[in-house]
């Protein structure tokens, strides 16, 4: 008998912005989307050690949106717990996520060992994972044959991070997209958000649901002013940056600014293996920027410039404690919640000559956000800091669609939309959206909860 329903299950990153992993089921079969780490105070929660939700030895099939560690963190362990699928994602997000998963495995399982914890994961996980991971451009349709019906699968490109890509299942003339992360369109190295109209079903993050951001110029404006108060201080700046795209977009505007003579040549270090790996992965996927950026690169390392060093031995970022100001350090976790930048928030928050230029999302918690909340006492590292660094916010460099964005990405799908699942949000962001997806558009949005499960008829 043909199957005429569709359930999905908000295994978490539901009323979360981390943790991505929903389960969506076409009769027997059954698929992913994402599988990312949970992570708040901790760079990993405890909870990403409990047991999946479902066996993922039944899972036929995970897609992956893209390479942040919220989406593919626990994708190893996906494959120790039983999972012997495929998987999909375009290829800059296999090749970010390969990195993204070998950079956290240390800060993960040094973090587990001192709980008293098994590894989360192991290098063999990774390689099994990447032993059945294929890879799809967008508007490449993969298919599969569910009850005897045909389910085709694409990628559209959602503009948040280079490869980033929406989920879109189609079967039996219904629609479902999954938006993964939505870019900040228009984006310095991106391609615009794809607009869609064609959707039944949609299932749209909401991180800034309840915000709108600075304006790119304003922010380019305050990066500027910061280095040139930098420079003119003989200061610190310290900017914690998320290595994936963030990192590459700093780059890529202080290049500019280098280049044009609108900042003097300062000793800037970009000190994080991790995001030198990543800019590797965009110089070898420019299809993957937009035509600006494509026609710049043709001429021009538009990540390099004169003063930029980059940093991988560990006792040479060590070593940059010792070097006078001016200097400026780029350097992850974006959230300060691990990474590098942790020993230079040691050494430098109790300085009154430094600055933190705290950059984008924030989960509540992390070092990053009590800093910008205005605390001024911390303990790093079983140190007591008192905060006389400043520290200033640069909300404009978000890689996430604000609230007006949000609400305009959905407008196109009015008319054909029968209902909308608010995710991937803290729950104030993820209902203030909903509500204004109903009051501007009369169609039903729900804010799930982690674990919910809902049942959708195609028949309607
Ligand atoms: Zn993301």
């Amino acid at each position: 008998m043909k199957n005429n329903y569709v359930n999905i299950s908000f295994i978490s990153g539901a009323r979360s912005v981390t943790g991505s992993n929903f389960l969506i089921e076409f009769g027997e079969k059954k698929f992913l989307i994402d599988c990312g780490l949970e992570q708040g105070t901790r760079y990993a929660e405890e909870t990403n050690h409990e047991p999946f939700a479902y066996d993922p030895a039944s899972v036929d099939v995970l897609f992956v949106t893209h390479g942040h560690l919220d989406h593919v963190g626990r994708i190893p362990k996906l494959l120790k717990d039983g999972f012997r699928g495929q998987i999909y994602s375009t290829p800059p997000t296999k090749e970010i996520g390969e990195l993204v998963m070998i950079d956290s495995m240390k800060i993960i399982n040094r973090a587990a060992e001192e709980a008293g914890r098994e590894a989360l994961y192991l290098q063999e996980d990774i390689d099994h994972a990447l032993a059945r991971w294929n890879t799809k451009d967008y508007h490449e349709a993969i298919l599969f044959d569910c009850d005897g019906e045909p389910l085709s699968v694409s990628f559209r490109d959602a503009g948040h991070i280079l490869g980033s890509a929406m989920v879109v299942f189609s079967y039996q003339g219904k629609k479902i997209a999954f938006t993964g992360d939505l870019g900040n369109t228009p984006s310095t190295l991106l391609s615009d958000t794809e607009v869609m109209r064609d959707i039944d079903y949609l299932a749209i993050e909401s991180v800034y649901g309840d915000r709108n951001h600075e304006l790119h110029f304003e922010r380019k404006e305050k990066l500027k002013a910061s280095v040139l108060h930098t420079v003119q201080t003989k200061g610190i700046l310290v900017i914690p940056a998320f290595s994936v795209e963030r990192t590459q977009e700093l780059l890529f505007e202080l290049n500019e600014m280098v280049e044009k003579g609108e900042l003097p040549q300062v000793p800037m270090y970009l000190d994080s293996p991790l995001a030198i790996k990543v800019t590797d992965v965009f110089k070898r996927h420019t299809k993957y920027l937009n035509s600006d950026a494509q026609n710049k690169i043709r001429t021009d390392d538009i990540f390099n410039f004169p003063g930029l060093t980059r940093i991988q031995d560990s006792e040479e970022s060590k070593a940059l404690k010792d070097l006078p100001g001016p200097k400026i350090i780029i350097a992850g976790a974006g959230m300060m919640n691990g990474g590098r930048v942790v020993h230079h928030a040691k050494n430098y928050l109790g300085n009154p000559h430094a600055t933190f230029l705290i950059v984008g999302y924030q989960a509540p918690g992390t070092l990053a956000r009590v800093l910008v909340d205005g605390i001024k006492q911390v303990r790093i590292y079983g140190v007591e800091v008192e905060v006389k660094a400043k520290i200033e916010v640069l909300s404009g460099y978000s890689a996430h669609k604000d609230s007006d964005d949000l609400v305009a990405f959905v407008e196109p799908m009015v008319g054909r939309l029968k209902k909308v699942f608010v995710i991937l949000g803290e729950l104030r962001s993820a209902l203030f959206l909903a509500q204004r997806i109903k009051d501007s558009f009369d169609v039903d949005a729900v804010v799930p909860d982690k674990g919910d499960k809902v049942t959708i008829s195609l028949v309607q």
